[in-house]
């Protein structure tokens, strides 16, 4: 039988769509319809393992995976030896230091001699003795955030995302210790095989990840701004420009960042250009 790359991910939870929404988006088809453990794709060398988060790394660190989607703060937390290949763009959230809304603490350097909960003490440790701070860790693997009311601990260290938890539970961030989102971790030592397929996988994953930082513009200028215009939307390569029926007009085609998005847009119409439309790109290969 020919190689397959074998894939962690996510079984349930937070990282689950995104990793198979990837993979669909890479045109890997798998169907986990009946729950499994693993499934082999129908069109594309791999097999998709469906394992708990926390133990991704360690599965990739001794082969039992040859990659995994799994979040960088459970890969910070872990420590395994792997290889971090990829950022996904996906599962973004925080690992963030927070304390109770209306109490005595105001920052962090009110946390000496307190007890943090948490459910990362690797992170937190490393944390707290690069800033100097003496407190104590109360490991808890979940429902994080009711520690303070319930008594337990005096402040917390979570993920945060939108904060409506943090809210709602009367807590306030302080500080964030880590910035997190979905990354693809490897095992150091894959066969060449292995990695044939890995990098074809990234390709389809890169120009997945560009497409969605870029948009399709169309937009009408007058001929007389079209030096300006095509300036401003460098494109690919080019602009494609086409005379329109009316004289003096052209159409102007080419992509644009997302970030520079609304700063562009607003000096396209100062330059005259009428009738911009944006289109989502779906797959980005240059
Ligand atoms: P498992 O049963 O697989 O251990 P879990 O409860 O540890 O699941 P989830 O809550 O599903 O994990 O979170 C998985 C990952 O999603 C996190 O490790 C983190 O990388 C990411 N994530 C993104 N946003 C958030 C958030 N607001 N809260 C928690 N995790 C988040
Ligand atoms: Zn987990």
């Amino acid at each position: 039988m020919s190689e397959t790359l074998k894939i962690a991910v996510q079984k349930s939870g937070r990282l689950y769509e995104g990793s198979m929404k990837l993979l669909k988006e890479c045109g890997i088809e798998v169907s986990n319809g009946n729950n499994q453990l693993r499934v082999l794709s129908s069109n594309f060398p791999v097999e998709v393992f469906f394992l708990r988060d926390d133990d991704i790394p360690e599965y990739v660190q001794d082969a039992v995976a040859d990659i995994g989607f799994v979040g960088e703060n459970v890969v910070r937390e872990k420590n395994k030896i792997v290889d971090s290949i990829e950022k996904l763009g996906f599962g973004k959230c925080r690992l963030s230091i927070a304390i109770p809304r209306n109490g005595q603490l105001q920052s962090i350097s009110d946390l000496n001699g307190k007890k943090i909960a948490t459910s990362y003490p690797v992170i937190l440790t490393t944390f707290l003795n690069e800033k100097k701070i003496a407190a104590s860790i109360h490991e808890i693997s979940g429902s994080v955030e009711i520690a303070p009311r319930i008594g337990l601990a005096d402040a917390i260290c979570d993920l945060v995302s939108s904060g409506s938890t943090l809210f709602t539970n009367e807590l306030k961030e302080i500080e964030t210790i880590l910035f997190s989102e979905a990354v693809l971790i490897g095992n150091k030592a894959l066969s060449t095989e292995k990695r044939i397929i890995l990098e074809s996988l990234l390709f389809r994953i890169r120009s997945v990840k560009k497409a969605k930082n870029n948009k399709y513009v169309l937009l009408n200028a007058p001929n007389d701004k079209l030096d300006t215009i095509c300036s401003l939307l460098p494109g690919m390569k080019s602009p494609t420009i086409l005379p329109l029926a009316e004289p003096g007009w052209s159409s102007v085609h080419s992509v644009i960042n997302e970030s520079d998005f609304w700063d562009v847009i607003e000096q396209l119409k100062a330059n005259g250009a009428q009738g911009i439309l944006i289109i989502p790109i779906e797959k980005m290969i240059i």
